[in-house]
């Protein structure tokens, strides 16, 4: 079984109904009320664990009840949660978030206790960085603990996966310890100053990341698939797979995590981001971000 640490956010999705977004000021009665794991870090732990990977997860929560609810998920799971710290003092970072009834939405993040995470979090969860296949990391946490993330996986010549959400600048020398980075349109963007509409200018975007060290480049593309480039030739684009969506949200993290996985329990590139493809689609047929992701068996018979 592959090993993969994620070192990342965990916030719990705070979700409600309402007939209409309130504008400033305004109390609006919604409707029905749902809560559930969230967090990139946290989505993409799930998904890699239910992919069939010995997942270890390292964020920070806090004491709160919120916070004994993440570690019931985190274990459910099956999570390594050896390196889980509780804060005494910051509580667990949540989601508050309203949907209306045309599925517009408003997100308010307080990161809380995962947003503290600092280097020495990082340095202290260093056995699990060491251990690992492959270390899977976003930008929601700070870049303090992200750069430490970054040096130790180099120091013990761990793989790295870096998906550049949300966008935020960052020193582009990290990248040369970068061995896949899987942006999407909008962070290829970000990243590289290149707009995504083509072939030509995915691969433009794949050659500046792999002039700064990027080994494989993998631009999600929403429901059209990927091009995935690993500078030896010319990339390619692949199809996704269609189905019939009904929440797009967390598909990134449901490709990064299954991709992970697949990757670092040896398949080949391209039949990784295959992998990588199904999980997401099969998360976007289903409600909820981390509570989407497909397990297993799911996985397997889509891909039969
Ligand atoms: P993000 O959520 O980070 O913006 P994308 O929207 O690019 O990421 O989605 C990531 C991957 O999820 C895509 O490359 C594709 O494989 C899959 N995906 C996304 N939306 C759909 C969809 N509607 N149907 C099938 N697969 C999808």
């Amino acid at each position: 079984m592959g090993q993969v640490t994620v070192i990342g956010s965990y916030v719990v999705d705070l979700m409600s109904r309402t007939p209409h977004l309130p504008v400033p000021g305004e109390t609006v009665l919604g409707g029905p009320f749902q809560m559930g794991p969230g967090g990139k870090g946290g989505n993409q732990a799930t998904a890699a664990a239910r992919s069939g990977s010995d997942v270890t997860f390292v964020t920070k929560i806090g004491l709160d009840v919120f916070g004994e609810e993440a570690m019931r998920h985190f274990e459910r799971e099956g999570f390594n949660v050896q390196f889980i710290k509780r804060s005494e003092t910051d509580a667990t970072g949540t989601a508050l978030i309203a949907v209306d009834d045309r599925g517009e939405n408003n997100i308010v993040i307080a990161p809380g206790a995962c947003g503290t995470m600092k280097r020495l979090d990082v340095i202290e969860a260093e056995t699990a960085i060491k251990k690992a296949d492959i270390l899977l990391i976003q930008l929601e946490i700070s870049l303090e603990a992200i750069k430490a993330a970054i040096e130790q996986a180099s120091i013990h010549r761990v793989p790295v996966l870096l998906n550049p959400a949300p966008y935020l600048p960052f020193p582009s020398d990290w990248l040369q310890h970068v061995t896949y980075a899987t942006p999407n349109e909008t962070e290829a963007r970000g990243l590289t100053g290149v707009d995504v509409v083509d072939e030509s200018s995915a691969q433009k975007a794949a050659n500046f990341l792999h002039e700064k060290g990027v080994r494989v480049v993998i631009i999600t593309l929403g429901e059209k698939g990927v091009y995935v480039s690993d500078g030896t030739s010319r990339g390619k684009f692949i199809e996704g797979f269609s189905v019939k969506a009904v929440d797009t949200t967390g598909a990134g993290d449901a490709f990064n995590g299954g991709f992970a996985h697949a990757v670092s329990s040896g398949m080949p590139v391209e039949e990784a981001v295959q992998f990588g493809q199904a999980v997401a689609a099969l998360s976007v047929t289903k409600i909820g971000t981390a509570a989407s992701m497909p397990s297993i068996e799911e996985i397997k018979a889509f891909l039969k």
